[in-house]
């Protein structure tokens, strides 16, 4: 009998809006099923693209707080917790299983939404550890894809590597009274999937030279990024899994399942 953990899959979520924590949609089921599909994993590694950094940084906290990340919802939202420990373990196994940059540790984070709207549909138990590693959004993709094919080892540490963000993400071309996805914003969607299907991760390390629908999908880098670190941990065999796709105005809420 092995008690080798198995191989875990890695996981692009996207989150869309923080509601999504309080609500039973069909984008939330999607996350639960998700959580059903893949093994339980031993610790949780979340790249969320609510931390922006200059450096990367690895959260290595004992007990990560709660972080209200947004302004302007109910109270309700400001209520939940997820009370999950951290694993300051796993936080500087990371920064000796990466060769490429230095990751630096810090108890100075804790779970911002990106994590914790996902998470508490996903695991509402709390009961496996999470940590988050922040975003060097000054730096181009290819750091990003190779952060993530160097943190592809932990897979086989029963570390699920968890990116949440959005792949088409423009809150200043969304339209909150018309949910019908825009189409510059369908064929961003479309053009990355397809890409994602067929393995060609250059193009989307480098995705500012994939068109002007794109460039309008991924004004900023932050909700796009998170999804190099679950394909730069693909290995060869890898099935490609998409669900929740769909796209509501201006925002795609594409999640990828890899392996
Ligand atoms: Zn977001």
């Amino acid at each position: 009998m092995s008690t080798q953990p198995s191989r875990m899959p890695t996981l692009f979520i996207g989150h869309g809006s923080p509601m999504n924590a309080l609500e039973d949609n069909a984008f939330t089921r999607g996350w639960q099923e998700a959580a059903r599909r893949i093994p339980r994993p031993r610790s949780i590694l979340c790249v969320s693209a609510h931390w922006e950094s200059r450096g990367t940084y690895a959260a290595a906290t004992l007990t990560p707080e709660t972080i209200h990340d947004f302004y302007g919802f109910p109270q309700a939202l400001f209520d939940v917790r997820y009370p999950a420990a951290g694993d300051p373990a796993l936080a500087q196994r990371i920064s000796n299983v990466v060769r490429s940059t230095q990751v630096h540790t810090t108890t100075q984070y804790g779970l911002d939404h990106g994590a914790w709207s996902v998470l508490c549909l996903m695991y509402p138990q709390a009961d496996i550890p999470v940590l988050q590693l922040s975003l060097d959004t000054s730096q181009p993709g290819a750091y990003h894809y190779r952060l993530g094919q160097e943190l592809g080892a932990l897979r086989d540490e029963g570390v699920l590597i968890l990116g949440s963000g959005n792949i088409v993400h423009n809150l200043r071309l969304f339209r909150f009274n018309d949910p019908a996805a825009a189409d510059w914003a369908a064929r961003a969607d479309a053009a990355i999937r397809s890409r994602i299907e067929s393995g060609d991760h250059p193009a989307l390390a480098d995705w500012r030279s994939l068109g002007a629908d794109v460039a309008l999908g991924i004004p900023t880098p932050e909700h796009y990024l998170p999804l190099l670190y679950a394909l730069g941990a693909q290995r060869k065999g890898d099935k490609i899994h998409i669900f929740n796709d769909r796209v509501t105005s201006a925002i795609s809420m594409t999640s990828v399942q890899v392996g």
